[in-house]
C-alpha cells in the first residue's frame, strides 16, 4: 500500500513519493535553546521520530537535520538576562536536549547544526544577498534587511493568508508576530545595544540573521534546495515556515519541500501549558515525578499527530498498564518461541493485525489504528496461550513480528539492573540446580520473589524478572 501523509500546504492527504528513489530528505525544526525543552516541544520531536522510523520500518533511507536555533530573540533575551556571553548561556539547554532526546529514545538526527557556527552564518549572508541581488530584499531606515514579501506572489499559501488584505509597506523586525501583523520580515538585523557583544559582520554592517533565514540555509545547505518533508509544531506555520518558503524558493528557484506535515499542540489537564499556569512540565519534571521515558514516549505517541494531545497525569498511568501489558506478554511469546522442540508451524496469515499495523502507519500515521491492530493481537493470541492454541513457529513469527513492532514505536522495556541481593541469590540457586537440590531452588526462589523479583527456569538458565 502507498504511504499518504496530510500535507498542510495543500491541506490535503497525498500520496508520498520521495524525489530520490528510496531516499527521504527531512528537514525537522529544532529547539531555540534558551530554557528546557518543555514536553509539547516533545510531542513536536516524538511524532517527527515516528515518522522517520516508519519510512525506515518501510525500507527507506532517511536524512534528517535538526537545527539548534542558539541565536534569535529568545536566545539575546536569556543571555542578557543571565548576564552569561550567548554560547555559555545555551550551552547547557543544549546539552539537556540531547540528554532528553535519549531518554525519550528519539532517534539522531544525521546533522544538528548550529546557526551561531561560522559556515552556517556564512550561508545565511550568502543567501540574503541573493535575495537582495535579485530584488526581493532591501536594506530598511533601520540598517536591517527585511525579505519584501510582495515580491513573492505565494507568500500566504502555507498559512492560507491573502495578501491584498494586508497593510502595504508593514514591517516587522520581531521573530515572530501574529498574521494580523503580517508585513516584511527581517532576514539581517542590524545590531543594537539590546544585542550586547551578539553579532557578526554582514554587508550589512554589524548585526545577526532573522531566525528563518537560519532555517532556510541549514535545510538547503545540508540537504539540497528540495526536501521531501518538512516538519515542525502547528505554531511553526505562520510566520516561520512561511518565511522559510519565500526566502529558499527565491533563492533556489525550485519548490522547497514537497510535503509540510505539522503536529497540533499539546495541552496540559485541558489548557493550553503555561509557565504562569504552574502546569508547565519539562522531561525532568516528570522523571522527579517518578515516570520513565519510555512512558511519557507512549502517552506522547499513542494520540495522532493531528488530533489534540491532552497530556495528563491519567494519560501517564494509562502508558503506564499499556506497557505493562505488552510487556507481559512479549515475555509469554519470547517464552514460547524459545520452545525449539515444538516444529514450526503457523503462517503470518493466521494473524491479519500484523499487517494492519504498517498499513495504518502508511495511512498518515495512524497511530491509535496501529495501537489498536497491536492490542487487537496480544487479545487474540493471549487467548490463544490461555488454551494451549500457539505453537512454537506461531510464536517465533509473532516474535519477528514484534521487533518490527519496536524498530517504529521503540517502547521495548528499559533494561533493568539486577540488584546485587537477587544476583547473589540466583548464583546460589544456580549451585542447587547442578545439585538437583530442588528443594533449595524453591527456597530460593521465595527469597528472590521477597526482594520483587521473579525467576524463570529456561533451557538457557535462570530468567529473572522484575514481579
Ligand atoms: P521552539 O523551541 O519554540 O522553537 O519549538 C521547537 C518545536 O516544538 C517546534 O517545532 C514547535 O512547533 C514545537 N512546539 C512548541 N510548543 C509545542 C506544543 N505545545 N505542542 C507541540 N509542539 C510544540
Ligand atoms: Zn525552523
Amino acid at each position: 500500500m502507498a504511504i499518504r501523509f496530510f500535507n498542510s500546504f495543500s491541506r490535503q492527504v497525498e500520496e508520498f513519493v520521495p524525489i530520490e528513489p528510496g531516499r527521504v530528505r527531512l528537514y525537522t525544526c529544532g529547539p531555540t535553546v534558551y530554557n528546557f525543552a518543555h514536553i509539547g516541544n516533545f510531542r513536536a520531536y516524538v511524532f517527527e521520530d515516528l515518522l522517520q522510523r516508519h519510512l525506515e520500518f518501510r525500507g527507506l533511507r532517511v536524512t534528517r537535520v535538526m537545527n539548534l536555533t542558539d541565536v534569535d530573540d529568545k536566545t539575546i533575551r536569556g543571555c542578557r538576562a543571565a548576564g552569561l556571553p550567548l554560547a555559555e548561556f545555551t550551552a547547557p539547554f543544549k546539552a539537556a536536549f540531547f540528554e532528553d532526546l535519549d531518554t525519550l529514545r528519539i532517534k539522531r538526527a544525521d546533522h544538528f547544526p548550529e546557526a551561531t557556527a561560522a559556515d552556517q552564518i556564512a550561508r545565511m549572508i550568502s543567501m540574503i544577498s541573493t535575495l537582495v541581488e535579485k530584488g526581493h530584499a532591501y536594506r530598511a531606515d533601520d540598517g536591517s534587511v527585511y525579505f519584501r514579501i510582495r515580491s513573492f506572489p505565494a507568500y500566504g499559501r502555507l498559512a492560507h493568508i491573502v495578501l491584498d488584505e494586508l497593510r502595504p509597506g508593514a514591517r516587522v523586525s520581531s521573530d515572530e508576530y501574529e498574521k494580523e501583523n503580517v508585513g516584511d520580515f527581517a532576514l539581517w538585523k542590524a545590531w543594537d545595544e539590546a544585542d550586547g557583544d551578539v553579532g557578526w559582520e554582514s554587508p550589512w554592517g554589524r548585526g545577526r540573521p532573522g531566525w528563518h533565514i537560519e532555517c532556510s540555509a541549514m535545510a538547503t545547505g545540508l540537504l539540497g534546495p528540495q526536501l521531501d518533508i518538512h516538519c515542525g509544531g502547528e505554531d511553526n506555520i505562520f510566520p516561520h515556515h512561511e518565511a522559510e518558503i519565500a526566502q529558499s524558493e527565491c533563492v533556489t528557484g525550485l519548490r522547497f519541500a514537497n510535503f509540510w506535515m505539522h503536529c497540533k499542540h499539546l495541552r496540559v489537564e485541558g489548557s493550553k501549558m503555561a509557565k504562569s499556569a504552574g502546569n508547565f512540565f519539562t522531561l525532568r519534571d516528570l522523571m522527579e515525578k517518578g515516570w520513565t521515558g519510555r512512558e511519557v514516549r507512549y502517552a506522547l505517541i499513542s494520540v495522532k499527530y493531528r488530533e489534540p494531545l491532552n497530556f495528563t497525569i491519567d494519560g501517564l498511568a494509562a502508558a503506564r498498564s499499556a506497557l505493562a501489558r505488552l510487556d507481559e506478554w512479549s515475555a509469554r511469546i519470547a517464552e514460547i518461541a524459545e520452545i525449539a522442540r515444538v516444529p514450526a508451524g503457523g503462517t503470518v496469515a493466521d494473524f491479519p493485525e500484523m499487517e494492519a499495523f504498517g498499513s495504518a502507519l502508511d495511512d498518515d500515521l495512524n497511530i491509535s489504528a496501529a495501537l489498536a491492530a497491536v492490542f487487537e493481537l496480544v487479545r487474540e493470541t493471549n487467548r490463544r496461550l490461555d488454551a494451549g492454541r500457539l505453537d512454537a513457529g506461531q510464536a517465533r513469527a509473532l516474535s519477528a513480528w514484534w521487533q518490527g513492532v519496536l524498530s517504529v514505536l521503540a517502547i521495548e522495556p528499559e533494561p533493568e539492573a539486577l540488584p546485587s541481593e537477587v544476583a547473589a541469590l540466583l548464583a546460589e540457586r544456580a549451585n542447587a540446580r547442578a545439585a538437583k537440590d530442588w528443594k533449595a531452588c524453591d527456597v530460593i526462589r521465595d527469597r528472590i520473589a521477597a526482594l520483587g523479583w521473579t525467576v524463570k527456569d529456561t533451557k538457557d538458565g535462570q530468567k529473572p524478572m522484575r514481579a
